[in-house]
């Protein structure tokens, strides 16, 4: 699955997508397009292997509504409209689940319909490799230093890049 860089330029090409400049809206979507991986916080902070218990049902449609539900409602909260500020998060959420989904391998899909269907998909083109930690060896930062996370890493800059610029452009034409 791809690196919270690439889910990041994921979240700011959500925020481009939907033209939306301010700081704190730009904030919440980088947050929401990372927000899934809060599951694997656990496993590193207990320094288990934090890959464990990750890609479970936080990594949902359903999630990715419940997130765009509290969006809404804290945007309400503050005086602004629901809608907007529910489609943004939503789509800034689904962003980690699609880019996920194209990471991963057919023996670990992820529960993409749920709470619908329990099922685990994953895509047939394996677009990202995962980054891996060998925390064996090194320790689970240092163990992130290696060739095969620097390549992975390039080719999520190949992917979202070009996708965060797209989104730009789309943007820009919807509003104008
Ligand atoms: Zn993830």
């Amino acid at each position: 699955m791809p690196s919270p860089l690439g889910h990041t330029i994921a979240g700011l090409a959500v925020a481009e997508l939907f033209q939306y400049r301010e700081g704190r809206v730009r904030r919440q979507a980088m947050l929401m397009a990372n927000a899934a991986d809060l599951d694997m916080l656990p496993g590193v902070l207990t320094s288990r292997h934090p890959d464990s218990k990750h890609g479970r049902v936080s990594h949902s449609f359903g999630a990715a509504v419940a997130a765009g539900a509290l969006a809404g409602c804290s945007a309400e909260a503050r005086g602004r409209r629901f809608t907007p500020r529910f489609l943004q998060a939503v789509a800034a959420y689904g962003s980690h689940v699609a880019l996920d989904y194209l990471g991963k391998g057919p023996e670990d899909g992820l529960p993409v319909w749920w709470p619908f269907s329990e099922r685990r998909h994953a895509s047939k083109h394996h677009w990202f490799k995962t980054i891996l930690s060998y925390a064996k060896k090194h320790g689970f930062w240092k163990g992130l230093l290696n060739r095969s996370n620097a390549s992975a890493l390039a080719r999520e800059l190949a992917v979202t890049g070009p996708a965060f610029l797209l989104a730009r452009v789309i943007g820009k034409k919807i509003r104008t």
